[in-house]
C-alpha cells in the first residue's frame, strides 16, 4: 500500500523531444475550433477532432474507423476520387468548397485544405483535413447578391464613395444616366460628374454626411459624360462600418427634367389663364363702361317721352320700359363696379351716418315695390351711428332683401334685424326660402359664383354677394350666411360702430 502510494506522486516519465512535439500537436489539434480530421488513402477515418464532433454530431469512436463517405453526401462521392487523385500526386488541395453531411444529415457548406501525410520514409499513407464551416460567409455572399441584384435592376441610379470622394460602386442606371461605364467610374472622383460652378455642394454633403446626418431630396444639376447637364434630386446617406463609424455615402439620385418640363408647363399654363382672366375683365370693364352711355340716353329720351304721353296703355308700357332699363342699368353697375375691384380702384366715401336709417328706408323700399311681400323689421336700437359710404351699405341691404325675395318665390315673409352689440351694429335679412346647401356657402361670396342645385331657375351673375362682401370688409366688418337647404336662410354682417 505503502508503495502504491509513493507511486500515485511519482513525476511523470520525461519525454523525449520527439515525444514531446508530438503531445504539443496533439494538444492543439483538441483544442483548435477547426475540424481537423485525418484518413488513410483508401478513405478510412483515423483520427478525428473535437471540433469535428461538433461540426458531424459524430463522436471521435463513431467516427475513427469509419469509410469518409460517412459525411460525403452521396451525389458528392465523386470529388473524393479527385481529392485522394491529388493527395496521391503529392499536391495539397486548397480551399476547396463543397457541402457535408453531419450525422442527423443536416447539410453544411464548408471550406476544405486536404494535404498528404507521409511516413518517415516521405511515402504518402494518407490526407489530413481542415474543414471550416463557411454558412455565415454563404449567408452574407447571398444576402450581398440579393441586395447587389436590387441595386442593379433599380431604375434610381445608385452610387456610393469614399469620404474622399472616390466613386466605389456604380449601378446600370448610373451608366444609363452619366454615359460612364462602371470601369470608367468606379476609383475616379466624384467630382467626374459634378459641374466646377457646384463643387462646393459637394463639401456641404460630405460634411453632412460625416457628421451622420442624410440629406434629403437635394435638387441639383449634375453632368453626363457627353457635357449634358442632368436636373436630378439627390438623396445622400453615410456608410457606417461594423463599429458605426462613417466611412462612406451611398447616394440615390432620380432625374427631374420630367417633372421639370411638368412644373414649367404648369407654370405656362397658369399665366396663359392669368393673362386671359386680366383680358377678360379688361373686356367687362370696357363692355359696361361702353353700355353706360346709351344706357343713359335711353333713360333720358324714356323721361322726356313720359312727358308727351297721356293715354293710359302706352303709360303702362313705358313704365315697365324704365322699370327693365333700370334693372338693366343696376346689372350694368355692379359689373362696373367688379371690374374696379379687380382694378383697385372702387373708391368709397367716409362720412358718419345713421344705420337705422339706411336699413329703414332700404325696408320702406323694398316694401313698397313688392307690396305682396310682408317684411318684418326687428331693432333694439333706434339710431346708430357708422362711419363709411351710406350708400355702399344701401347697396348690400338692398341686395340682401332682393336675394330674399328672388329665392323665396314660395313665401312672403322677410324679417330684418337690426340688433346692436357693444361694438359692432349687426344686420341680418331673413328667409324662408330655396335654402343654400352647407358646402356651397362658403363659396357664395366669390365672384362669379351662383349655387346651381337650388332649382330656383333665378337668373343673376353671382356677382351681388361678391359685392357685399367686399363693401363689408373695407368698412372693416364681417359678412356671412347661415341656411338649410329648402328652409330658407339668413344673411348677416357687422360694421363697427364708432
Ligand atoms: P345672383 O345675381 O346670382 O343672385 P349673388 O351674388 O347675389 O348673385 O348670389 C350668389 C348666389 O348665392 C346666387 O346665385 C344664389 O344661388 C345664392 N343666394 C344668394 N342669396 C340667396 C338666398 N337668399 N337664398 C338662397 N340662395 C341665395
Amino acid at each position: 500500500m505503502k508503495n502504491d502510494d509513493t507511486l500515485l506522486h511519482l513525476p511523470p516519465p520525461a519525454l523525449n523531444p520527439m515525444e514531446e512535439k508530438q503531445a504539443m500537436l496533439a494538444a492543439i489539434i483538441a483544442s483548435t475550433d477547426d475540424t481537423i480530421i485525418s484518413k488513410t488513402l483508401e478513405g478510412i477515418i483515423t483520427s478525428w477532432n473535437p471540433a469535428a464532433e461538433r461540426m458531424f454530431g459524430y463522436k471521435e469512436f463513431e467516427a475513427v474507423g469509419q469509410h469518409i463517405s460517412i459525411i460525403i453526401p452521396p451525389e458528392r462521392l465523386p470529388e473524393e476520387t479527385f481529392i485522394i487523385g491529388q493527395i496521391t500526386k503529392g499536391e495539397k488541395v486548397d480551399h476547396f468548397e463543397t457541402v457535408r453531411q453531419t450525422k442527423n444529415g443536416e447539410l453544411i457548406p464548408i471550406s476544405l485544405t486536404i494535404s498528404p501525410i507521409r511516413n518517415s520514409l516521405g511515402q504518402i499513407i494518407g490526407a489530413s483535413k481542415i474543414a471550416k464551416d463557411i454558412s455565415e460567409q454563404k449567408r452574407a455572399a447571398e444576402k450581398q447578391g440579393v441586395l447587389s441584384a436590387i441595386v442593379d435592376s433599380s431604375d434610381d441610379t445608385i452610387l456610393s464613395k469614399t469620404l474622399d470622394g472616390i466613386i466605389t460602386s456604380w449601378n446600370k442606371a448610373a451608366v444609363k444616366m452619366f454615359g460612364y461605364t462602371e470601369a470608367e467610374a468606379i476609383g475616379q472622383h466624384i467630382s467626374l460628374i459634378i459641374p466646377p460652378d457646384r463643387l462646393n455642394e459637394e463639401t456641404f454633403i460630405i460634411g453632412e454626411v460625416s457628421k451622420g446626418n442624410k440629406v434629403d431630396h437635394f435638387q441639383t444639376i449634375r453632368r453626363a459624360k457627353n457635357g449634358n447637364l442632368v436636373p436630378i434630386s439627390l438623396s445622400v446617406s453615410p456608410i457606417v462600418d461594423g463599429n458605426g463609424k462613417v466611412i462612406g455615402a451611398s447616394k440615390i439620385a432620380r432625374d427631374i427634367s420630367g417633372e421639370q418640363a411638368t412644373q414649367l408647363e404648369t407654370a405656362k399654363l397658369y399665366e396663359q389663364l392669368k393673362e386671359l382672366n386680366t383680358k377678360k375683365d379688361e373686356f367687362i370693364a370696357l363692355a359696361s363702361h361702353e353700355l353706360k352711355t346709351p344706357l343713359t340716353s335711353i333713360n333720358g329720351y324714356l323721361q322726356l317721352l313720359d312727358l308727351y304721353v297721356s293715354e293710359e296703355k302706352p303709360k303702362v308700357f313705358l313704365q315697365k320700359a324704365q322699370h327693365q332699363l333700370k334693372k338693366l342699368s343696376s346689372l350694368v353697375d355692379d359689373l362696373l363696379d367688379v371690374s374696379k375691384i379687380e382694378a383697385g380702384k372702387l373708391r368709397f366715401t367716409t362720412e358718419d351716418f345713421d344705420i337705422c336709417e339706411v336699413i329703414n328706408n332700404a325696408v320702406d323700399l323694398i316694401s313698397h315695390t313688392n307690396t305682396s311681400y310682408k317684411i318684418t323689421l326687428h331693432s333694439s336700437v333706434r339710431n346708430c351711428i357708422i362711419k363709411g359710404d351710406d350708400h355702399r351699405i344701401e347697396q348690400v341691404i338692398m341686395n340682401f332683401l332682393t336675394n330674399a325675395i328672388r329665392y323665396a318665390p314660395n313665401s312672403n315673409q322677410i324679417e330684418v334685424f337690426l340688433i346692436s352689440d357693444k361694438h359692432d351694429i349687426k344686420i341680418g335679412v331673413k328667409d324662408l326660402g330655396v335654402g343654400i346647401a352647407t358646402e356651397k356657402l362658403e363659396h357664395i361670396f366669390s365672384r362669379y359664383y351662383r349655387v346651381d342645385d337650388n332649382d330656383s331657375k333665378v337668373s343673376g351673375l353671382g356677382i351681388g354677394l361678391y359685392l357685399c362682401h367686399e363693401i363689408v370688409t373695407r368698412h372693416n366688418g364681417k359678412i356671412w350666411a347661415e341656411s338649410e337647404l329648402g328652409k330658407g336662410s339668413t344673411f348677416w354682417f357687422t360694421l363697427p360702430v364708432i
